[in-house]
């Protein structure tokens, strides 16, 4: 399979480094960089605030990134598109805003144990402050969410599920629109974490029934500093500012303060409207290509990927036997070696994976390990990478000395 896309990545053509960390940050083609650099060099001026020509460019561009974002994920208004620097404030926003207002002792927040550490301070946060209770929904060893674990968790006590989309260990997608039916029946909210999902498949809001969506734009060939939230508009105009501060006000006393319209009530302080264009330009690349070409060369990868680790006696697997179900995310262990030291030592051959826990230790307790290795690939990838990825596996426990 050709790879027409790396072209358009400088940073994977400077040598041999073999990029497997695309799970905690994907790489940025030249589009994106140009269109940060096309508003730092023609239209870099305070958006919203100014009355003249460049101040007027910048907000232009910083809204038509709303545009896109709402449009990307199928959102009905893209006043319900609220900007951020990431899913973790996005999270901790939705936490604030919402959760320490709606919820009261008796109440209970379900997550799962797969969450990522940002999906899940957030409402243990909400929880203490206001006496709800967390209730976690628990998975089967390869991931999964049973139809029959997800109905007997959310009950008439259940105020909100806070469920990722895809996990960023196991890559299992999770069924989030039954997730979504059942909390609903029950009267619940749902927010979904959609870190892992925007990169790598078409996502639609509506459809899914997600009340909050987050996500970042750097895990999706975007900049780093910019993330969203999508809330229902409804939700949206309820709740109180999360910061406070210039840019969100429609009048200001001595003494008191209205807010500005949504989705600008949430967005204090001067905004990151050249990283807003780089989302927009991410957008635009991601939809050239295609979510049916990004799966079906992540697909192709995985199983490669997967193949060849199995090949390989000494290494476990976390996750799904089925490579469609990793999302690009192959999770493993090489008995005998700590992750940290394989990590440390590809690194010596150019090759760059995550170690550790992964910001999730619940499923690491889960998985009754303390860490392991991730390979996280994207559709710039190439089967050539995983070949001689798989190679170098093969030496990790001589070079390591057992
Ligand atoms: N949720 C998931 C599932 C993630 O993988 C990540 C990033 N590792 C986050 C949340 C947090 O994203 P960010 O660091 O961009 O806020």
């Amino acid at each position: 399979m050709t790879n027409a896309y790396r072209e358009d990545f400088p940073i994977l053509l400077q040598d041999d480094t073999i990029y497997f960390d695309n799970a905690a940050t994907s790489q940025r083609p030249r589009q994106v960089t140009e269109a940060m650099r096309y508003f730092d060099e023609n239209c870099n001026a305070n958006p919203m605030r100014g009355l003249y020509r460049w101040s007027i460019e910048a907000t232009e561009r910083y809204e038509q990134a709303r545009a896109d974002a709402a449009e990307l994920i199928g959102a009905a208004d893209s006043r319900e598109i609220v900007f951020t620097r990431n899913t973790t404030e996005s999270i901790n926003l939705a936490a604030y805003s919402w959760a320490l207002h709606n919820l009261k002792e008796g109440d209970e927040i379900v997550v799962s144990v797969m969450e990522h550490h940002s999906n899940l301070l957030p409402w243990q946060m909400a929880a203490r402050q206001t006496g709800a209770k967390l209730v976690f929904l628990e998975p089967e060893p390869d991931g999964t969410l049973t139809e029959q674990e997800i109905t007997s968790k959310i009950t008439e006590k259940t105020r909100l599920v806070a469920i990722g989309h895809v996990s960023n260990v196991m890559g299992v997608t999770n069924p989030v629109k039954l997730i979504a039916q059942t909390a609903h029946k029950a009267g619940a909210l749902v927010l979904v974490d959609g870190a892992q999902s925007t990169p790598h498949m078409q996502v639609n809001v509506q459809e899914l029934g997600a009340d909050f969506y987050a996500f970042s734009g750097h895990k999706m060939l975007g900049p780093m500093g910019i993330g969203v939230l999508y809330a229902r508009k409804e939700l949206l105009e309820e709740m109180p500012p999360f910061l406070s501060g210039g840019e969100m006000i429609e009048y200001v006393s001595r003494e008191s303060a209205t807010y500005a319209e949504i989705p600008h009530k949430f967005e204090a302080g001067t905004v990151n409207a050249s990283g807003a264009a780089g989302l927009s330009a991410a957008i635009r690349y991601l939809k050239n290509v295609g979510y049916d070409t990004i799966r079906e060369r992540e697909e192709c990868l995985t199983a490669r990927l997967m193949e060849g680790l199995r090949g390989l006696p000494y290494i476990t697997i976390y996750g799904s036997e089925d490579p469609k179900k990793h999302c690009g995310i192959v999770t493993f262990n090489i008995e005998g070696c700590h992750p940290h030291d394989v990590a440390s030592v590809l690194d010596t051959e150019n090759v760059a994976i995550r170690a550790g826990h992964h910001c999730a230790q619940p499923l690491m307790k889960f998985l009754g390990v303390g860490s392991t290795a991730r390979a996280s690939l994207y559709f710039y990838n190439t089967e050539e990478e995983v070949d001689r990825f798989v190679e170098k596996i093969g030496k990790v426990r001589g070079w390591l000395g057992y």
